[in-house]
């Protein structure tokens, strides 16, 4: 049924700020993997919200979560603590190595609280010369002035002005180029343990344990993004866990509230003592509606089978994206970890990860893209194999509209 809407795409160049250029549908509801736009056109969702929404839609699991506690109390502010707040902070010390948790709104919050809090630390026990953080070309940690100039993305940090100080960027993966920087005057080095952003890039686990190593050597903390790799995505709760090395610092949102806004900074008991009260805060931090709806969440998540089913999802995605490229022959690799994959563009179909993406959604499905080489796949992480065979068989009809 077709019914007129009174908002329509042709509003947003009306009435938003113009620094997004969505696409022309209008999503307006969405069970599991599947969305409905206005005109009732059927979706397979493979993007998940940019890896937010980690049980599908309005999973009821959510959905139950929202609505027991919208009908409790909503807000209080940090005057007061409560209890969603405590029991999701438990939750995640129990899921990690972290004592203690600071909750925020979203994934460039809770790394302004990481480096804020790397700041203070070493200032408070090393002093104010020991500033410098460390991070990484092509990382992406979010867009507040801090965390944006830490992102190693001049395009995103430039033109605003100056920027805050004493920010390094080097050569992911590159261990030489570290050794050969980092010193006692490094106060954090901060760094995501897949760049997704940056084109869903792996670390070798060589440069992961370097890093751990010279940040242990130099007395400088290390700081693990995992606003995109948390929650389960990699298939295991937290990606430092499948790493075999633990940051000081780590920051989580995204898939964290499933599709309800949170953030949280996670740290040790040692590092947490140095933010004082008044140090740091925020209003809706810790909000009790969000927190409620990230505790079920990591209810869910932190499940081993369905952390178990991640893997067993990575897999079919792997099949699939293989078997479609040895038809059309358009990706070089397919790489990351988990349910936070990546179809690199082989040498003749450079630039036009978008161009994937825009087919795919002629067809009914939903990917992204990560630079413009790369199409980025970060679905439910509970999945059927049901939706990911449709929308596996809607990408094949993309591929081969590009093709002929
Ligand atoms: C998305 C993302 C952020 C920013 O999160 P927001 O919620 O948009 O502020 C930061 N770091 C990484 C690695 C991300 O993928």
């Amino acid at each position: 049924m077709t019914v007129e809407k009174s908002v329509q795409r042709k509003d947003f160049d009306q009435v938003m700020v113009p620094c997004y250029n969505p696409m022309e549908m209008i999503p307006v509801r969405g069970v599991g993997a599947r969305v409905w736009d206005q005109q009732g056109n059927e979706y397979i969702d493979f993007a998940g919200g940019i890896a937010v929404s980690c049980l599908g839609h309005c999973h009821p699991v959510m959905v139950k979560a929202l609505q027991d506690q919208g009908s409790k109390i909503w807000h209080l502010s940090n005057v007061m603590t409560n209890e969603p707040a405590l029991r999701l902070a438990s939750k995640l010390t129990k899921v990690s190595f972290a004592d203690k948790v600071f909750f925020a709104n979203s994934g460039a919050e809770a790394n302004e609280a990481a480096l804020k809090l790397a700041r203070r630390y070493a200032a408070d026990v090393y002093g104010e010369e020991k500033s410098e953080i460390i991070a990484f070309k092509q990382g992406f940690h979010g867009r507040t002035f801090f965390t944006v100039t830490v992102g190693g993305q001049a395009s995103y940090s430039d033109g605003f002005g100056p920027k805050p100080g004493d920010v390094t960027h080097l050569p992911y993966n590159d261990i030489d180029a570290l050794q050969a920087h980092i010193s006692d005057r490094t106060c954090a080095v901060m760094m995501e343990p897949l760049q997704g952003e940056g084109g869903i890039i792996p670390p070798t686990p060589e440069f992961v344990q370097a890093v751990r190593e010279l940040c242990d050597k130099h007395n400088a903390l290390l700081i693990f993004d995992e606003v995109q790799t948390g929650n389960g995505r990699t298939g295991d709760f937290y990606a430092y866990q499948g790493l075999g090395i633990t940051p000081d610092i780590l920051s989580t949102a995204k898939s964290l509230g499933g599709g309800f806004p949170i953030g949280a900074m996670l740290t040790t008991e040692k590092l947490a003592e140095h933010m004082k009260v008044g140090t740091h805060g925020s209003t809706y931090g810790g909000n009790p509606l969000a927190c409620a709806v990230a505790e079920a969440v990591v209810d869910v998540v932190s499940d081993p089978q369905v952390l178990a089913g991640v893997k067993e999802r990575e897999a079919w995605f792997r099949e699939g994206l293989e078997a479609l490229n040895n038809k059309y022959h358009l990706f070089s690799e397919i790489r990351g970890k988990g349910l936070l994959l990546g179809a690199a563009l082989n040498a003749d179909w450079q630039g036009r990860a978008r161009d994937v993406l825009v087919a795919a959604g002629q067809q009914g499905l939903m990917v992204l893209v990560a630079g413009a080489n790369v199409v980025r796949f970060t679905p439910s992480l509970v999945i059927t194999k049901e939706e990911v065979d449709a929308g596996l068989a809607r990408l094949d009809k993309a591929l081969e509209s590009l093709v002929s």
